[in-house]
């Protein structure tokens, strides 16, 4: 066994990259710059005419009737809960797989989130788990396009009739269902981050995309202090009079991250096209490599691979999945693991009393995971040198 694994850098051997390769990284280019700088040269650096393109853009592409850009993803889920009103004696069901905010969105509304397992394939919450967890208190169902798969969302409502459910998109814009609807239009909300990892950046930023334009609205006077006319609207009226009517927040997106966002936006075909040609490079790698399985991909559905997630046998290797990590990263991969389970997070056993065995789908596979670099500047020779990292791991950590 040490023989094998002699070359790895993990133990002093040559790394297959000398720099490091992150997991995720953004593109900008000139144009992005240009358009900044003109934000920066205009009137307007906040509440300004760019936030409203930027708005109609994102819903066009999103294929919404409304769309509300907010200061992070954050900021969305929380505007989100906040529109449909949930509150304290409020549960709101919500996926264990996916970054602490999703949940986190749910407590700051003084409501509890309960967590619902995912399905073993493909780690999107699982419908039936769902059902098993509706009760007269539940307000509503957090469902996350993890890794950019865009979950059933038929299967979810038939499982959850009535319910207003949210689509955390974060890692999913550019994506599409198997009926080549767009995500951001495939829940009743939608929420986005515009954070660099996310597949477009506006430095921090967030959007909600829905249909329903009462509930846009709310959005729009929660993300300004609950003041219902922003500073241009005054400016235009040539009034000083507002009224605060709701407890707000200041969630807005300035025009200069807006501009940024127009920018992007312009490139989210390609660069989702070039996410997919990665993964597919990297399925062909791993097909026939023991002990490394992808994660399912439902039919017909058009992925948008935020993250590339790998799941090891562990019983075919004689190493653990933090060794395999630590290995990864000494080869010069930036892997990374996409997520410790909310619901085993210290705030969420102290405040809720959850833990190990709540949902042991999830908590399994969090054993098993590692997401592997992919982001639209990558090259095929960077590709090919985590393909070239994980055969030469995991062949030396073969039992
Ligand atoms: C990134 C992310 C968030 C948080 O977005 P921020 O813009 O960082 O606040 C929420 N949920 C998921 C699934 C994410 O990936």
């Amino acid at each position: 066994m040490s023989g094998a694994r002699d070359g790895l850098a993990l133990y002093g051997g040559t790394p297959v990259r000398a720099s490091p390769l992150p997991y995720g990284h953004q593109t900008v280019d000139e144009e992005d710059v240009e358009a900044v700088a003109s934000a920066l040269r205009s009137d307007w650096l906040t509440t300004g005419p760019r936030g409203a393109e930027f708005e109609r853009a994102f819903a066009q592409a999103a294929g919404t009737r409304e769309a509300v850009a907010v200061s992070s993803g954050t900021a969305a889920l929380h505007a989100a809960m906040y529109a449909l009103g949930v509150g304290p004696g409020d549960e709101v069901i919500v996926t264990p797989m996916t970054f602490a905010a999703s949940a986190n969105a749910i407590v700051y509304q003084g409501a509890m989130p309960v967590f619902a397992d995912v399905r073993p394939d493909t780690l999107l919450l699982d419908p039936a788990r769902v059902q098993a967890k509706i009760t007269p208190r539940t307000r509503a169902v957090v469902a996350v396009d993890y890794a950019g798969q865009p979950c059933d969302y038929r299967a979810l409502r038939e499982a959850a009739p009535g319910l207003p459910i949210l689509d955390d998109a974060c890692h999913a814009l550019g994506g599409s269902d198997s009926e080549r609807r767009p995500v951001g239009s495939l829940a009743d909300l939608n929420t986005f981050s515009l954070h660099p990892v996310k597949p477009i950046t506006t430095g921090e930023g967030g959007m909600i995309t829905t249909d329903n334009a009462d509930w846009a609205a709310r959005m729009r006077v929660f993300r300004n202090h609950g003041i219902t006319s922003d500073h241009r609207q005054r400016q235009e009226q040539g009034s000083w009079f507002y009224e605060m009517v709701e407890l707000g927040y200041n969630y807005r997106l300035p025009d200069i991250a807006c501009a940024l966002g127009l920018s992007q936006l312009r490139h989210l075909p390609a660069w989702t096209r070039r996410r997919q040609e990665i993964a597919r490079l990297y399925d062909a790698a791993f097909d026939g490599l023991p002990a490394v399985r992808p994660l399912a991909v439902r039919p017909g559905v058009s992925h948008a691979y935020h993250l590339y997630v790998i799941r090891l046998d562990l019983a075919r290797l004689s190493a653990d999945r933090g060794t395999v990590f630590h290995a990864l990263r000494a080869e010069g991969i930036g892997v990374n693991v996409h997520y410790i389970p909310v619901h085993l997070h210290p705030f969420y056993r102290e405040r809720f009393g959850t833990g190990p065995g709540l949902c042991p789908v999830a908590e399994a596979a969090y054993g098993e995971i590692l997401s592997l670099p992919i982001f639209p500047g990558m090259s095929d020779a960077d590709a090919r040198d985590v393909v070239e990292a994980v055969h030469k791991v995991i062949e030396a950590c073969l039992r």
